[in-house]
């Protein structure tokens, strides 16, 4: 099948790879002309697991094409895909402007009939004004298809090689009968395609992300409790999740959900909400917990250093919001190293890939070392902010020769209690005992 993808960000390049992957020719188109040239020769433009490999090869095999011509994509496909930023506006909405951009320019250009498929993260019904916008632009015939994406950053391309699911929300036949033959690779080995309405189908995925943002708070919120009362949330996780009705992911505490999707769409499912008279308690609570979560070890930090932290250098480890992308958006390292520098510390900070990102973003208001140890030297404390790999297991020796206190706030609760303790460490993390 001939496909566009329009939007080649983390959704829409994974996207075109795979459908490239599977056989299909695609057409992947841009505005941003500096990333097209890139991706034309040959350049990811993003950190994720696996990406280059099979997009390199789908380059090669002349199955994956590159353009900042919407129109030339089009007229070469029957199939369209939308994977475009709805970030959030300033009351908290979905930003619809880039979708119903699209959906204008297609109104305009089409010239037979097609079938738009929305993968960008949108409102209930968001179907109906895109089909609205083209509409008002075309009688040549076509469907919009609610087609939400499930996949996780870090693994993106597993979980677009193999999805749990597919959801497709439409009411045309035609356009299911199109969609039912794009993953029919999936559907062959058993992952389930699941047909529903438009409306039902873009609600599923914010209903999806914003429960596992619920249950990393609630995991969360467990967390601070069993400080209080000297319980362990590692002993209490344990035992929730070996219950099948709970299952043990999504229960790890830590500083707070942050990245390009919980925080947005937590925020958009509880405005629409309002837009409907619908209060959504939950969810407002979700976001203020969440809030407190991110920077819950600064007040630690200064009570270690008695209430003072002017001039004290902390070594960050890790600043993408989770491990294995280089995406910074809503990263908690983010809001502590603003709150650090705001009170006179000095920060040096390590990632593995998101160092860029983050320079474009604050510059050198920080210094950026260049591997986890190096971030130590001098360093009167450490906080590690994302769980990469490469943290998991460290030299607690040279960390101790490198710095000047043996001291770590951990927001990721990286190591059982045992190992900063037998290595002489002050260790503070979240939801377990503080080893002094
Ligand atoms: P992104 O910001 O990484 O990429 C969006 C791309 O669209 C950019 O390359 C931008 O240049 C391009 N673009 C903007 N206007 C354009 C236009 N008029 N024509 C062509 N291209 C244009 O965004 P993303 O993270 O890929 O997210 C896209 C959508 O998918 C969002 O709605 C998001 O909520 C949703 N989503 C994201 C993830 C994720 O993990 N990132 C997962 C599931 C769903």
């Amino acid at each position: 099948m001939n496909i566009t993808i329009v939007g080649t960000g983390y959704v829409g390049l994974v996207t075109g790879t795979t459908l490239a992957e599977l056989g299909n020719s695609v057409y992947c188109v841009d505005i941003d002309e500096k990333k097209v040239e890139g991706l034309k020769s040959g350049i990811v433009p993003i950190y994720e697991p696996n990406l280059e490999e099979m997009f390199l090869r789908n380059i090669q095999a002349q199955r994956l094409f590159f353009t900042t011509n919407l129109k030339e994509a089009l007229d070469k496909s029957e199939v369209i895909y939308l994977a475009l930023p709805t970030p959030p506006g300033e009351d908290g909405s979905a930003d619809l402007s880039y979708v119903l951009k699209v959906a204008n320019d297609i109104g305009e250009m089409i010239t037979e009939y097609k079938v738009i498929v929305n993968k960008s993260t949108v409102p209930v019904g968001t179907a109906d004004k895109v089909k609205e916008v083209i509409l008002s632009k075309t009688h040549i015939p076509f469907d919009v298809v609610s087609n939400p994406e499930f996949l996780r950053e870090g693994f993106a391309v597993e979980d677009s090689m193999n999805p749990a699911r597919v959801v497709v929300g439409s009411s045309s036949d035609k356009a299911k009968e199109v969609m039912s033959k794009i993953y029919q690779p999936f559907t062959n080995t058993g992952v389930p395609i699941i047909f529903m309405d438009e409306k039902s189908s873009e609600l599923t995925k914010y209903a999806s992300n914003s429960f596992l943002a619920v249950k990393i708070t609630f995991m969360n919120e467990i967390a601070n409790y069993c400080e209080k009362v000297g319980a362990d949330v590692d002993k209490v996780r344990l035992g929730m999740g070996s219950d099948d009705r709970i299952g043990n992911r999504f229960l790890f505490p830590g500083i707070g959900y942050g990245g390009s999707c919980f925080p947005k769409d937590v925020k958009a499912l509880i405005k629409s909400g309002k837009d409907d008279k619908f209060h959504f308690q939950i969810l407002e609570a979700t976001e203020n917990v969440n809030a407190a979560q991110k920077i819950i070890l600064i007040s630690e930090i200064e009570k270690y250093f008695g209430g003072n932290i002017k001039g004290k250098t902390i070594a960050v480890w890790g600043l993408a919001f989770k491990a294995n992308t280089d995406d910074i958006r809503e990263a908690s390292s983010l809001d502590n190293i603003k709150i650090l520098l705001e009170k006179g510390a000095n920060v040096i900070a390590y990632d593995v890939v998101a160092e860029n990102n983050v320079k474009k973003l604050i510059g050198n208001t920080i210094q950026y070392a260049k591997s986890m140890y190096e971030a130590l030297e001098n360093a009167d404390a450490l906080f590690i902010a994302t769980e990469w790999p490469e943290f998991k297991n460290p030299n607690f020796d040279l960390m101790a020769k490198k710095m000047n206190n043996k001291v770590i706030f951990d927001g990721r609760n990286m190591y059982p209690l045992e190992i900063p303790e037998q290595n002489g460490f002050f260790y503070k993390s979240i939801g377990r005992k503080t080893i002094l």
